[in-house]
């Protein structure tokens, strides 16, 4: 006989297991099950956005965070590699974190064992098989399981999605984007995230904790012309990026590079009867503004408010219409993300366009630092007031003189820490 469950989770990434802590905790009873041996890790960047940091806070993820695996970082610093200019800011909500992902991954898995009716099974494949106004039903690791609810949070690969009949296809030109990360020994030498443009590939450094530093290239693969493979694919991204390859001279990579891709997904919409998408599985669109954990992180946590009240009335499977709710609050969290991240991409695409609002924001560093929040979904990303919009768009305008840069954080910026 098959084992009954209330909800299912596919995947036991961030958002699997954040999705898995808020149903449980209300009584529930969750499976989470991953394909993967656990802790899994993957390639990313590594760096948590602040909004993202108090979700980590909100689960009780922070508590299993060795201190010394966590590097606060101040705020963004983007600098486009051929005109030489630079603008940064800091964060207004206060610092986000740099941590390696096995780290993060490592303290979810601790932090999803305290939970008692939340149970996590590792090499574990779900495969959903039917589905009915009474049941879904499912092999998780090749045994038979019902439950009412089935959330997809198996990445951006998600079958789950394929399966529900969401799957959307991507746009052909935006299916070229993929990510490369590899570690660094070297005592990280900021305290901002630096996003650095090239034609064709971006380069992002994070400072991580264990005197590391996490090097993340993102790259179209129609525009960034001949890269290597394998170890050789991380030498050939560095050597358009003669600064950061200045920066990184001498140090050793303590890993393996990993890489993915094509990023860009999209899902018809998040739910459908029985089934719920979250994080990467939900969609996609790019890593270039290190969102992704925040996302999954935010989407779990509106899962109390959307579906657990549906979810605890009674024992038949909820139709789409009954998890609307969850529709619209993963509309209201990703639609900020995607209104800022594509205009970023937009830079990526076209250097000339870079170069002249990186020049601007340069002066105007007031404006990344709202731009910022409004990626966040915390500012409006319209509307920076009057005196700031009237000087960059100014700025805009104005003929760029030679390179730019915005001075680092004064000592006061720099002294955040985990407690801020
Ligand atoms: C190069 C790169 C850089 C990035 N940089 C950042 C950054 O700096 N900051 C940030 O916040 N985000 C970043 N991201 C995005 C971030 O990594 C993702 O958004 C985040 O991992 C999403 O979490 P998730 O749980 O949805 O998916 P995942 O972390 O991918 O987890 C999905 C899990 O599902 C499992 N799975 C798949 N299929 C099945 C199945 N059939 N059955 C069971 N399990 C299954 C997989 O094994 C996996 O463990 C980056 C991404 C890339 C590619």
């Amino acid at each position: 006989m098959a084992e009954a469950f209330d909800v299912v989770i596919a995947g036991a990434g961030p958002a699997g297991l954040s999705a898995g802590i808020v149903l449980a905790e209300h009584d529930l009873r969750v499976l989470v099950a991953d394909a993967r041996r656990l802790p899994a890790d993957k390639p990313c960047g590594e760096g948590i956005m602040p909004n993202g940091v108090l979700h980590l806070r909100e689960l009780g993820i922070d508590r299993h965070l060795p201190a010394d695996a966590v590097r606060p970082f101040s705020g963004i610093r983007y600098r486009t590699v051929a005109g030489g200019r630079e603008a940064a800011a800091s964060f207004a909500e206060g610092p986000g974190w740099g941590m390696r992902r096995i780290d993060l991954a490592a303290a979810f898995l601790a932090r999803a064992r305290e939970v008692p009716s939340l149970e996590i099974r590792e090499r574990a494949s779900v495969r959903p098989l039917a589905r009915s106004s009474t049941a879904v039903e499912l092999e998780v690791g090749g045994k038979p399981i019902t439950t009412r609810l089935l959330i997809g949070a198996d990445g951006l690969a998600s079958r789950v999605r394929r399966w529900a009949g969401l799957e959307r296809r991507t746009p052909r030109r935006a299916a070229k984007r993929w990510g490369v990360r590899r570690h660094f020994a070297i005592s990280p030498w900021s305290d901002e995230v630096e996003v650095h443009f090239a034609r064709g590939a971006e380069a992002y450094v994070t400072p991580c904790g264990g005197g590391r530093v996490n090097v993340a290239f993102l790259w179209d693969r129609d525009r960034a012309g001949r890269i290597g493979k394998g170890a050789a694919l991380v030498e050939s991204m560095l050597m358009r990026f003669p600064l950061l390859a200045r920066q990184l001279d001498g140090a050793e990579p303590t890993d393996e590079p990993r890489a993915t891709g094509p990023l860009r997904r999209v899902a018809r919409a998040p739910v459908s009867d029985g089934v719920l998408l979250i994080g990467d599985a939900a969609g996609y669109l790019d890593a270039i503004t290190g969102e992704g954990i925040s996302l999954a992180t935010g989407q779990a946590l509106a899962l109390e408010r959307a579906i657990v009240h549906r979810l605890r009335r009674g024992w038949e499977v909820p139709s789409a219409r009954d998890l609307h709710r969850y529709a619209e609050a993963h509309r209201a969290i990703v639609q900020p993300y995607y209104r800022l991240t594509k205009m970023v991409l937009r830079l990526a695409r076209h250097p000339r366009l870079a170069e002249r609002v990186i020049g601007a924001l340069a002066r105007e560093p007031d404006v990344l630092q709202h731009l910022l929040s409004a990626n966040m979904g915390l500012a409006s990303p319209y509307w920076f007031g009057l005196g700031p919009t009237a000087r960059f768009l100014r700025s805009l305008l104005r003929p760029a003189p030679g390179r730019t840069s915005t001075p680092r954080p004064s000592q006061a910026t720099r002294a955040v820490s985990m407690s801020s």
